[in-house]
């Protein structure tokens, strides 16, 4: 009995085994079905990001991920930084940047005019702006039709500039006193106003005067003015006038004189200034400065007259001023000893030194001089000073040694009283 009850113990703690045993290895495949699982999990989780969420020690490979995402927002700056090129090249944004910049700049440019515009700007604005105009200047000289060309343009410009310059100078003095006019001048036995006037200048003139009355001076007798021939007519009288004066320039009245004398004597006339060998006329002013010069002014003006003028002398001193050998001297000279018009001072070397002396102008050249003194003196004594002031330079203020001596003025001259 004993021995059955041991069998039968015996047997159940055997069934107890294998059952601890199928329990076990069930306990085991469940707990690996259970990591199989989980792992199935892990990998459709990780196909969604779950993975690096979830690692504890992140990957290498996820850091440089990481750190690629923050360069990408990073990386222009620290590329600029450095100036790399490559860089540059390579990165995404940097273009786009580039050609951001470009656009502002180039939408920037049509308002570079405006005021607030800062100076680089400006600078390429004003050479892109001076490019295209100096092509289109090009462009418009080379496309203007002769008619409207500037070339052609400004002899008419600078004809109607001569012409006013040329014009009749205005008599700046009156013969009633007022404010503007409020100095006196008497002068042939008139009072005439004038708006401004040289200190002593009455008291000089009429010392002048006073020794200019025995008119023992070339000029009275010799003068440019009056070596036309009387029994002419009055045109070649005009044109004997001209051309006395013409080749009365730099030269004394006496050779003015003689020149004029052979002039007439072979026939001081324009068809035979035409006809004359160019040779032959300047043989026959010879007395005169600069007569191959002159000669050829004769010929080239007798041409002219003949041409433009029907053969006589132009009444204007803007056509006068045309004629070869003619400046302003020579052309008031000639417009008063032709036509007895006052259109200006005709200064001489005489005229120029004297006025100086006198300080009746700080000017010492002579086309100051004229406008200077042409505002003040009385128009009416032009023609007379011109005459007065030459022959008292050519007998007593003389250029070199002036005979002060003899002088009525020496207690107003500055000359005077800085020399002596
Ligand atoms: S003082 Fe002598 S320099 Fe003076 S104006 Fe008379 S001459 Fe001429």
């Amino acid at each position: 009995m004993a021995d059955k009850r041991g069998a039968k113990e015996a047997q159940k703690n055997a069934e107890l085994d294998e059952f601890d045993l199928e329990v076990e290895k069930n306990e085991k495949a469940l707990k690996k079905q259970k990591k199989k699982s989980i792992a199935k999990i892990y990998e459709s989780d990780s196909s969604n990001d779950v993975k690096p969420q979830t690692s504890k020690k992140p990957s290498k490979r996820s850091k440089r991920t990481d750190s690629d995402d923050e360069s990408v927002i990073e990386a222009p700056k620290k590329k600029v930084a450095k100036k790399s090129k490559k860089a540059a090249d390579s990165d995404d944004e940097r273009p786009k940047k580039k050609t951001t910049k470009k656009r502002s700049k180039i939408e920037a440019e049509p308002d570079v005019e405006s005021e607030e515009d800062v100076k680089p700007k400006k600078k390429v604005a004003s050479k892109k702006s001076d490019e295209p105009t100096t092509s289109k200047k090009k462009n418009q000289k080379q496309s203007i039709p002769p008619s409207q060309n500037p070339k052609i343009q400004i002899p008419t410009k600078t004809k109607k500039l001569n012409e006013k310059k040329n014009a009749p100078a205005v008599d700046q003095s009156s013969e009633v006193k007022d404010s503007e006019h409020p100095f006196p001048f008497f002068y042939e036995g008139k009072t005439y106003y004038c708006k401004s006037l040289p200190p002593n200048f009455q008291q000089q003139w009429d010392g002048i005067c006073e020794m200019r009355k025995g008119k023992n001076a070339p000029v009275d007798s010799m003068g440019a003015g009056i070596l036309a021939d009387k029994n002419e007519s009055p045109e070649v009288q005009r044109f004997q006038n001209l051309i006395s004066i013409i080749i009365s320039a730099q030269t004394a009245d006496e050779r003015t004189a003689q020149a004029m004398g052979n002039l007439k004597n072979y026939g001081l006339n324009i068809q035979n200034m035409i006809d004359i060998d160019i040779d032959k006329l300047a043989s026959l002013i010879k007395p005169c400065n600069n007569n191959n010069n002159k000669a050829k002014y004769i010929r080239e003006t007798a041409q002219i007259l003949l041409e433009r003028y029907d053969g006589d002398v132009p009444r204007s001193k803007a056509d006068i001023m045309t004629l070869p050998g003619c400046g302003e001297k020579v052309t008031n000279l000639a417009m008063w000893c032709c036509w007895g018009e006052n259109v200006g001072l005709a200064i001489d070397t005489h005229m120029e030194r004297i006025f100086y002396r006198l300080r009746w102008t700080n000017e010492r050249k002579r086309d100051k001089q004229i406008k200077e003194i042409q505002a003040w003196m009385p128009k009416i004594m032009w023609p007379d000073s011109n005459t007065k002031i030459v022959g008292f330079g050519q007998t007593i203020c003389e250029s070199r040694s002036p005979k002060c001596t003899q002088c009525l003025i020496t207690s107003t001259c500055r000359y005077y009283q800085e020399q002596f």
